[in-house]
């Protein structure tokens, strides 16, 4: 008796809508239930209490200022009916007019308050509307975290970092633009435009298109090419877009007749030096800068020794010996932070390079313990986590100058964070290195490879560029520190690191 009665009305209340339809409702690509949608003045609206437990949340309503509050797991959403600006988070704000609509003692939302990017970017799960299966579709797993980018002289870097790794496409399309699809891949803020500007990109989109996120580059007029590749630790895809080669008019070979001051712009040294053979200077190449710094100096001795030749001295001559080798080459720059005995805080050593803005980034340390058993030597690349608890301990040690220094500048977290950010990109580059290093290390020196290692050290954390500290060998250990004492073994070590550099260089092309 009392549900005939309850019918009718219900029936009254809902044709005071302006539309009411039912979609499907998807969590990560399987059917729930079903859900409506209500559409007043031409804009579509879930009732706040149907939409937000199917989320998983809480709804919150404050009758008297007229706001609701949105609880998603940890996160929330606040829209009052006053004003048409929705916050996510407290973080992001965005503006929703008629966000809140109340109607029969019901808070309906306006859809756009959880399908535009902010939300998903708080949230952590995005909410999508598919308009030819006629369902609203909620994807929990975000596995695209963020994009970055990196602007050099010769290339922009763009680096999608992942979650997991993803498979991807890369298409062209005309009007400049080259879109790279990661296929099953969800991004927290679809619809994001990161504008680049530096003449080889202009900016990056990036759009959700149903299973697939696509990264959409608007390419700049100093664009020649791309490589598209994967890396790990974390998994990203990146995608270099290098910039172009001089105009064809500027190269020599192109050039009508040749005269004597003619200086060719350009690397073609076949066509060249068929052509001019006397007349051509080495083509130019800009040289890689490798900075080499000699750990500890002055009035920091470094470790602990039992005999013979202090650390910052022994440091001091393997960086002088290094240094002396790489400069003699034609395709690189060296650059040393100390020749003499002196006190260089960290920072400022990392921020030497940083300036002069260098290519590569070695540190020179000897080893101590307070085992005097222990011996061999360690090749360390920067890493957020040491890589075991020995690790996390020479890294202490090592860093434990900081409260020497004079002017103890400790960066601001805001700017660890920064620099956190950027030198991601250098973690992999910096074990490569590391490996080159290491095999050569244990070719050509008496010294017992311990093995490459991953550490937070200060001095490489702050570096923009791929990095590794190397502990040559232990001052505590007799042995160590009888072959650390031998000038002759030193030079090996040098030549160990050079070969390392060299190898690396080659990996990387630098040395064509
Ligand atoms: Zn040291």
């Amino acid at each position: 008796m009392l549900k005939k009665l309850i019918l009718p009305i219900l029936i009254l209340t809902s044709s005071a809508y302006a539309g009411i339809s039912e979609v499907k409702f998807y969590k990560n690509d399987q059917y729930k239930s079903k859900i409506k949608i209500y559409v007043f003045s031409e804009k579509r609206y879930y009732d706040s209490s149907e939409i937000v437990p199917k989320l998983g949340g809480k709804t919150y309503w404050y009758s008297v200022s007229g706001k609701m509050i949105i609880q998603l797991k940890s996160h929330k959403i606040s829209v009052e009916k006053k004003s048409d600006i929705v916050k996510y988070d407290d973080e992001e704000t965005v503006e929703i007019s008629n966000c809140i609509i109340i109607r029969g003692g019901k808070v309906f939302l306006a859809e756009d308050i959880f399908l535009n990017p902010a939300f998903s970017k708080t949230m952590g799960f995005r909410l999508e509307f598919s308009e030819s299966d006629k369902a609203l579709k909620m994807y929990e797993k975000i596995n695209i975290s963020s994009i970055r980018y990196f602007s050099y002289k010769d290339k922009t870097r763009v680096v999608i970092y992942l979650y997991e790794p993803l498979e991807y496409s890369v298409s062209r399309q005309d009007g400049g633009k080259f879109i790279i699809s990661l296929i099953g891949g969800s991004y927290p803020a679809a619809g994001e435009n990161i504008s680049i500007d530096d003449g080889i990109v202009k900016s990056v989109s990036v759009s959700q298109e149903g299973k697939s996120a696509k990264a959409v580059f608007d390419l700049g007029e100093n664009f020649s090419d791309a490589q598209i590749f994967t890396l790990n630790n974390p998994d990203r895809i990146v995608a270099d877009f290098l910039v172009s080669k001089e105009p064809l008019k500027n190269r020599i070979g192109d050039l009508p007749a040749i005269t004597p001051d003619i200086k060719p712009a350009v690397s073609d040294s076949s066509t060249v030096s068929a052509v001019l053979p006397d007349k051509i200077s080495p083509e130019k190449k800009t040289k890689r800068k490798i900075f080499i710094d000699p750990g500890h100096g002055g009035k920091d001795p470094g470790g602990n020794r039992i005999f013979g030749m202090k650390e910052k001295e022994i440091n001091l001559d393997i960086a002088l010996k290094l240094y002396d080798m790489l400069s003699k080459r034609p395709e690189f720059e060296a650059v040393i932070t100390r020749k003499t005995d002196i006190f260089i805080p960290l920072n400022e050593r990392s921020e030497m390079a940083n300036k002069s803005s260098a290519d590569l980034f070695i540190s020179i340390h000897a080893n101590a313990s307070r085992n005097r058993k222990e011996s061999g030597f360690e090749i360390y690349f920067l890493s957020e986590k040491a890589s075991d608890p020995w690790s996390a301990e020479v890294a202490d040690y090592e860093n434990s100058v900081v409260s020497l220094e004079d002017d103890s500048k400790i960066y601001d977290s805001a700017a660890l964070v920064l620099h956190s950010l950027a030198k991601n990109e250098y973690i992999n580059e910096g074990s490569l290195l590391a490996s080159y290093v290491a095999k050569n290390f244990e070719k050509k020196t008496p010294f017992k490879n311990r093995g490459i290692k991953q550490a937070a050290f200060y001095v490489l954390r702050g570096t923009y560029a791929p990095g590794i500290l190397v502990e040559t060998g232990f001052m505590t250990n007799s042995a160590d520190q009888k072959n650390m004492n031998d000038s002759k073994i030193r030079k090996k070590v040098a030549e160990a690191i050079y070969q390392g550099v060299l190898e690396y260089a080659d990996k990387k092309g630098w040395t064509r």
